[in-house]
């Protein structure tokens, strides 16, 4: 029998999972990257609940685990380094902050790529500029390079895909959550140890600076504003833009900022979610952020994607007819991403206050939902119980 080929617009997490997933089910993928080369920027992101089941079974826990960053907790510091309330690391599946398996963005990307460069065939610097679907086939058009004709097409593009709209129309949403994004990285100090540390500043301002494996320190610059737009601006004006905001929001924002002029790897993004009515019209589904981003303040990004991949991946596998694969894909993830995508009451504005009175009521309710006896029972860190799916084992049919 002819091998099914399944092209995915995406090398980041979503897209290699997918094709990890599809390899080992004798599917053929396709993986096309708008940029030149595998993007291994970014920040700690975390695997856990029903995603640290997915990586056990695609077979990279262990590599996942012999990369992590070393992140021993979380505390809350105010503008003198005092700290407010604390969130050690537990070495579990742990409800907090700091998870067991915590890797750096580009380490994880890196792991995908690597298992899967042998069997999926990566086309850099292209992008999907248009898709035919003829019904038994789909005639795919890159923005660099000859048409291709495949089986299926999966947008895992990204909170801003494009192919989405080729595959969905307008019916997919951005919800944006009034909150910026800037990560970067920057040299360690002193003042760093194996904790991270989350600093709250007047007007909606906060910099969270986190450790990581390679002796630098990662920055998260996150600041409350209705949609302007910045996503769109250059690099330099973002820079620019980030710099006059955290100006004077005192603790160690004179370095941070100095690092931010200096740094190489910024990451400028509007905090968002998409919400899709539908994940596939035809040949062609959307996975990962492209298709449910439940936004970084949910903790779920990166497990979405990896759970979604390896959901679409199976189903693929044990369907012979995509309608019914796309199908089974949406009735099992859809209301894993609900519970996901649904924020706790007033976030992000309760994580980031105005005044300084406002910081403080900020830091004693941490500081309660910090105690041994709370720790366990309320969950300030994450949308949802991550483990609420049940995952069918492909591994056995
Ligand atoms: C460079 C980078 C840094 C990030 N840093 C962080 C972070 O610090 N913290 C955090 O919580 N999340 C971060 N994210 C987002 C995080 O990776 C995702 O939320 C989550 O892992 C889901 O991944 P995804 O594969 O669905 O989408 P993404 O990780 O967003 O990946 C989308 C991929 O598609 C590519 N792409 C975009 N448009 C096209 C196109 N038209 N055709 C082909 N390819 C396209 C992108 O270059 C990217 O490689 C980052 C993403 C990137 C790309």
């Amino acid at each position: 029998m002819r091998q099914r080929t399944v092209l995915i617009a995406g090398a980041s997490i979503a897209g290699p999972a997918l094709a990890l997933g599809l390899v080992r089910s004798g599917i053929q993928p396709i993986i096309v990257e708008r940029a030149d080369a595998l993007r291994l920027g970014g920040q700690n992101i975390d695997v856990h609940g029903a995603a640290r089941t997915v990586v056990r079974r695609l077979g990279i826990e262990d590599e996942i685990r012999a990369a992590t960053t070393g992140e021993q907790g979380l505390r809350f510091v105010d503008e003198r380094n005092v700290t407010k309330a604390a969130f050690p690391a537990e070495h579990a599946d742990t409800n907090g902050f700091t998870k067991e398996l915590e890797i750096l963005r580009g380490d994880l990307a890196n792991i995908l790529y690597n298992r899967t460069r042998d069997t999926t065939e990566y086309l850099f610097g292209t992008q999907i500029t248009d898709l035919r679907d003829h019904g038994d086939r789909v005639t795919v058009s890159l923005a660099h390079g000859a048409d291709r004709d495949v089986d299926l097409v999966v947008a895992a593009d990204g909170l801003g895909s494009r192919t989405r709209a080729l595959i969905v129309g307008d019916e997919a949403r951005i919800r944006p959550l009034n909150l910026y994004a800037c990560w970067f990285t920057i040299p360690r100090a002193a003042s760093d140890t194996a904790w991270a540390r989350w600093y709250h500043a007047p007007r909606g301002r906060s910099m969270l600076l986190r450790p990581d494996n390679v002796g630098t320190t990662r920055v998260s610059l996150w600041f409350l504003s209705p949609p302007r737009g910045y996503e769109g601006l250059r690099s330099a004006e973002q820079k620019a833009l980030v710099a006059r905001h955290f100006a004077d929001a005192g603790w160690e924002a004179p370095r941070v900022l100095d690092g931010l002029a200096d740094a190489a790897d910024v990451h400028f993004d509007t905090v968002s979610q998409v919400i899709a009515p539908h994940w596939s019209h035809g040949r062609a589904a959307l996975v990962g952020d492209a298709a449910y981003c439940p936004s970084p303040v949910s903790g779920m990004g990166t497990n979405l994607a990896l759970v979604g991949a390896y959901v679409l991946a199976g189903e693929l596998a044990r369907h012979a007819s995509h309608e019914a694969a796309f199908a089974a894909y949406e009735t099992l993830m859809r209301p894993y991403v609900k519970r996901a995508q649904k924020l706790p009451p007033g976030v992000p504005w309760i994580a980031h206050p105005q005044t300084r009175f406002g910081i403080s009521l900020l830091h004693l309710g941490l500081r309660l939902a910090s105690s041994p006896r709370l720790q366990n029972r309320v969950n300030v860190f994450s949308s949802s119980s991550t483990d609420t799916i049940t995952l069918p084992d492909y591994t056995h049919g």
